[in-house]
This record gives C-alpha cells, sequence and structure tokens, in this order.
C-alpha cells in the first residue's frame, strides 16, 4: 500500500516487445517511464535507436529478423 500505483494495477515491467522471442521484456530492475511507456535501461529510446531490436512499428516481414539471444 504505497499510494505510488494511481489506478493503476500493472506492475512496473518494462514493456518493450522482443520480436524475435515473441514475448515482452518484464524486466523489472532500473524501470523507468518513457514517452512509449515502461523501459529497463537495455530498452529506453535512445538504446534501441543503438541496437539491432526489431521495432513494434515494423512488421516483422518488412526486414530480415535476426533471431538472437542477448544475455
Ligand atoms: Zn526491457
Amino acid at each position: 500500500m504505497s499510494g505510488l500505483w494511481r489506478g493503476s494495477l500493472q506492475p512496473r515491467v518494462c514493456g518493450h516487445w522482443i520480436g524475435a522471442e515473441r514475448r515482452h521484456c518484464l524486466a523489472v530492475e532500473g524501470v523507468r517511464e518513457y514517452l512509449t511507456g515502461l523501459r529497463c535501461p537495455l530498452h529506453t529510446p535512445s538504446a534501441l535507436q543503438n541496437k539491432d531490436e526489431p521495432r513494434p512499428s515494423l512488421p516483422a516481414a518488412a526486414r530480415a529478423v535476426r533471431p538472437h539471444q542477448r544475455e
């Protein structure tokens, strides 16, 4: 009962969709709010611009998606 969640029952997790893995990131460490929603440090808008993650706005078939694990 911290009162920090105003009308939201969703946990604070990264909402980035990892297209190659067909799942959301759901990381909880270091999650912050951005224009696109809650994102972990790996998936901030600026971080994504420098990485090769598939972007949700593009159809998966529009570009070659290389499945890869980034642990
Ligand atoms: Zn993430």
